[in-house]
């Protein structure tokens, strides 16, 4: 038997129609086993950042406004999709939102051991998923197609690395075939297995993430487990593209690449697809296709073994939010491998997302996600035995198979503060 994985991003879920429309495209697929890995509607993941942000603010009146935004935009879809107001979707959505109010009711209480930003960002923020593939499971099921809700977190078992956590492959693996493939055997057989993508628990039981877009990550390792020939990435756009649409004018589509090209392109921050995702896809040959869910009979792009790079243009990827901060010890002394290690323990212990890293003589540069949550303590912990200067607001531009006119286009009217180029990559960091 064949199990095909699907994961329908935030995008494909954000409205009624949306959900009307993953319904269209499962139905296609009627005679197919199907996986299916739902993210969190639309921007739910940053309304609930927001959520949690007034929370550990203890701002009272943003915790409401920001919470009651989320109940809403999923209410109002629920009522669009299920006119009978004694449907069970109502019970069950209501019930998840409870869960959600009491953590942020009694939060305080937990234990203090627990408080973190990381911990607590994965019990609220977990909450996306868990309210998007309710409304799905209700709804599949309600046009006649039989689908079975599994819980991520008893699916996928992860260490208590909050917000970036490491998966326990064995343990999942288990799991996973435990209970998955039964619902596609037998007479009485679902045609649709649906869980939460991004989501996980650690030992313990508390929910856990598997960092920012982790979705297809979770789509490629039910895909490894269930030994799935292929995954498809329904998303708005026509497949991967060389560039952003929303900042580059007519980019184009690549028809085909490489596990290894994909690896870099989401290494370096293409939001195509989750870094992770590809190692267990590349070890086991699964070919990862990425459709739009707007066209679901057009090729989109599939990414596959391929022996050589066959595209003849540049790739652009842009990451905005970037803060560029040099470090250089205070006494005019050279940067040495001391001084580095110390530096990755802090950004380490920081989880700061490194993206460029330049050293010369006596400064050492990194380019990094920028999040306000932690940037001022870490900059204030390096402080301590350096001189820091940092520009926060810079993009980072980088271009795979660059060419001298891919790099002007991207200079021109902009100050480049930093570059970096290997073979086959350019690194531009611009204010
Ligand atoms: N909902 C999560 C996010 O927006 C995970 C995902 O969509 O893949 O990051
Ligand atoms: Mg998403």
């Amino acid at each position: 038997m064949e199990i095909k994985v699907f994961k329908f991003g935030g995008a494909s879920v954000n409205s009624a129609d949306g959900y009307r429309n993953v319904l269209r495209i499962l139905k296609k697929y009627r005679d197919t086993p199907l996986m299916v890995v739902v993210s969190a509607m639309g921007k739910t993941t940053n309304a609930l950042e927001l959520v949690l942000k007034h929370f550990r603010a203890n701002d009272p009146i943003g915790l409401i406004e920001s919470f009651d935004a989320i109940y809403e935009a999923h209410f109002s879809v629920i009522t669009e999709l299920f006119p009978d107001k004694n449907h069970v979707v109502y019970g069950e959505a209501e019930s998840l939102f409870d869960q959600l109010r009491g953590y942020i009711r009694k939060g305080h209480l937990y234990d203090k051991a627990h408080r973190t930003y990381d911990f607590e960002y994965d019990q609220i923020v977990s909450y996306g998923e868990l309210f998007s593939s309710c409304i799905l499971n209700n709804y599949l099921n309600s046009k006649g197609i039989t689908c079975r809700l599994l819980d991520a977190r008893e699916l996928i078992i992860t260490d208590d690395t909050y917000r970036d956590a490491r998966v326990n492959w064995e343990k999942s693996g288990e799991l996973i075939k435990a209970s998955v493939l039964q619902y596609f055997e037998g007479p009485a057989s679902s045609s649709v297995v649906l869980t939460q993508g991004f989501i996980g628990s650690e030992p313990s039981g508390n929910s856990t993430t598997l960092g920012r877009e982790g979705s297809d990550f979770t789509a490629a390792i039910l895909a490894y487990i269930l030994k799935s020939q292929d995954v498809t990435i329904w998303k708005d756009v026509s497949g991967v593209l060389n560039a952003d649409p929303k900042w580059f004018k007519n980019p184009k589509k690549l028809p085909v690449i490489s596990y290894r090209e994909a690896i870099e392109l989401a290494y370096y921050g293409a939001s195509v697809i989750h870094p992770k995702t590809i190692r267990p896809l590349e070890n086991a040959g699964i070919k990862l296709y990425v459709k739009s869910f707007k066209n679901p009979g057009a090729a989109g792009t599939v990414i596959k073994n391929i022996d050589r790079w066959n595209i003849s243009f540049p790739i652009y990827i842009r990451k905005q939010n970037q803060v560029l901060i040099s470090i250089s010890p205070r006494d005019f002394s050279f940067i040495v491998e001391e001084n580095l290690s110390q530096i990755f323990t802090v950004l380490a212990r920081y989880r700061a997302k490194t993206n460029v890293m330049q050293n010369s003589a006596i400064s050492f540069s990194i380019c990094l996600e920028r999040n306000d949550e932690v940037l001022y303590d870490l900059i204030e912990e390096l402080s301590q035995n350096y001189e820091i200067r940092y520009n926060s607001n810079v993009d980072l531009f980088t271009v795979r198979h660059y060419t001298p006119a891919a790099i002007s286009r991207l200079s021109r009217g902009r100050t480049v503060l930093l570059e970096q180029k290997t073979r086959n990559t350019v690194h531009l960091v611009v204010k």
